[in-house]
């Protein structure tokens, strides 16, 4: 299929993809496949943002009293034009992103997935009932929608981390203003298109409910400084989340943030080699190592390490690298040249810190403009400096470890706490990983790998991670307000605490 034809069963018209030819602030949209030009867009004008969450907060002014589940109504619509635009979106996520096909199909999934979620949840903003100490009161929580909500969304997922938000967002009573990465807007605006024709069939939605702007750093910031926004949800790195997080604190917003990990499993000697082997793989090199989840440390029990280093050479020597289009590629390009330098100089620090490197050469066969690489292994000897940094690509550090303790302690002693998972058929080692003790993460997985999280559960990291909690479980109260309410159905007014203030 090519690259126009994709684009126009996007509904990205000619004019909408070349809107930013005649502005010297347009941002230029290159696929990673081959480096083709996809767009040359015209950003959001910095002046027009107070407009636009201007129009988010009329929109809350009614949303927020529409029956909850009828705010589901309009999420089932959208979970519905997904399902029909799957195919077609799929396609976009991989020419703009750079995921192989199954992976773009599998982030449509995934926000089909939340709206399913959502839509149950709409039905389910529960409230506690609680026991007051004074006789003939009742005490209980109310749920009530927060305020606008922006999604500052990263590259490599370009609409998964929109839909999260978004499905939450709406079912709970906010209008959401998404400004996706500059990498990758196009996927967006092609998201908004089935975003429309939900709304058309739901009818009665308030203007400016769901709203794109389009740019960088400063369109965000736009979004992140003003009183305006109830909720900011950042997702990208650890440098964009410490100024984010700040300045959302400094006016009392509320941030949800999704940050960097540097994620790690633990393969003990009791465990399936071979399906360790195969979670590492996926975890490692899937969408190119540039995943939150990406597994970049690995600690092998000194038992079994020489025969697990050697299976997983032998894995990535099969791993067919290439146009992300193709059937059978596994491993697509980097997102761009800056990010494939990122790789190549984390491997030399590798290097001078005593790393031993196989693979990782630039591939260049077949795929002239494209950033591709052969995903590497490196033997450290120690968890050294290169190690605690997330590099953005598919690095897999190997290290020893003796004693559980000891791996315990050295995958929680990195500044990031998203994802982790050990391999061990011992219930006593498995237990121990998921106690108080074990992980320090967000997630912790027992013989599954860091990555692939299912919506069901609140998805999160602690630490440089951010500490935010988005997708399932109770997640949602994160965009809703908590309001405590006690009643007095007696004829009398006795304080709390038995306190007495009679005249
Ligand atoms: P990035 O930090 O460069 O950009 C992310 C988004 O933040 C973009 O939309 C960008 O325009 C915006 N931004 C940057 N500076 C800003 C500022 N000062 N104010 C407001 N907005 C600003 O990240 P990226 O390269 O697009 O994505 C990769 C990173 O994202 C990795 O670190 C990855 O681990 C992380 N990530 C985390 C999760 C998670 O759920 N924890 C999920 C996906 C990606």
């Amino acid at each position: 299929m090519l690259h126009k034809e994709i684009l126009a069963s996007a509904g990205l018209s000619a004019a909408e993809l070349y809107s930013g030819t005649l502005d010297n602030s347009a941002i230029t949209i290159c696929s990673p496949i081959d480096g083709a030009e996809l767009a040359v867009l015209k950003p959001t004008n910095p002046s027009a943002m107070p407009v636009t969450m201007e129009l988010a907060q009329t929109a809350f002014e009614q949303w927020r009293t529409v029956p909850a589940p009828r705010r589901g109504e309009l999420v089932r619509l959208l979970g519905e034009e997904l399902r029909a635009a799957k195919a077609d979106l799929g396609a976009l996520v991989t020419l703009e992103a750079g995921k192989i096909r199954s992976e773009g199909l599998g982030e449509v999934q995934e926000m089909i997935d939340i709206c399913d979620f959502a839509v149950g949840l709409s039905r389910q903003l529960y409230g506690l009932t609680i026991a007051s100490e004074r006789p003939g009161h009742r005490m209980m929580e109310s749920w009530h929608p927060m305020g606008p909500c922006a999604v500052i969304s990263a590259f490599n997922f370009p609409v998964a981390v929109w839909a999260w938000n978004a499905a939450l967002a709406l079912v709970c009573g906010n209008p959401v203003i998404w400004k996706p990465s500059e990498k990758t807007p196009l996927t967006a605006m092609a998201t908004m298109k089935i975003v429309e024709r939900a709304l058309a069939r739901f009818g009665d939605a308030p203007a400016g409910l769901l709203q794109l702007v389009i740019g960088g750093a400063d369109i965000g910031d736009a979004l992140v400084s003003s009183k305006k926004i109830a909720i900011v949800s950042a997702t990208g790195s650890t440098r964009m989340g410490s100024l984010v997080g700040p300045k959302v604190a400094a006016r009392f917003g509320r941030s949800i943030l999704e940050l960097g990990g540097n994620n790690a499993m633990i393969v003990a000697p009791s465990a399936d080699l071979d399906m360790a082997v195969r979670a590492i793989v996926f975890s490692a090199v899937g969408t190119a190592g540039q995943r939150c989840t990406t597994l970049r440390r690995l600690f092998v029990h000194e038992s079994i390490h020489d025969i697990l280093v050697e299976k997983i050479r032998k894995a990535y020597a099969s791993l067919p690298i290439g146009n992300p289009l193709d059937a059978g590629t596994l491993i697509g390009p980097l997102i761009d040249q800056p990010a494939l330098q990122h790789m190549q100089n984390a491997l030399e620090q590798a290097r001078q810190q005593g790393g031993g490197v196989f693979g990782g050469e630039v591939v260049t066969t077949g795929v002239p403009d494209g950033a591709y690489v052969k995903p590497a292994l490196v033997l450290m000897p120690a968890q050294r400096e290169v190690v605690k940094h997330e590099t953005f690509a598919p690095i897999l550090y190997v290290m020893k470890y003796t004693t559980l303790d000891e791996a315990i302690h050295l995958q929680n002693d990195v500044p990031q706490g998203l994802s982790s998972c050990i391999f061990t058929l011992n219930l006593r080692e498995a237990e121990q990983f998921l106690s108080a003790a074990g992980s320090d993460c967000g997630i912790a997985n027992v013989n599954i790998g860091p990555s692939g999280a299912e919506i069901g559960g609140a998805f999160g990291g602690e630490k440089e991670t951010g500490g935010g909690r988005e997708s399932g479980s109770d997640a949602w109260r994160a965009y809703m307000r908590r309001q405590t309410n006690t009643i007095n159905y007696s004829s009398q007014l006795p304080l709390a605490q038995g306190v007495k203030f009679d005249f």
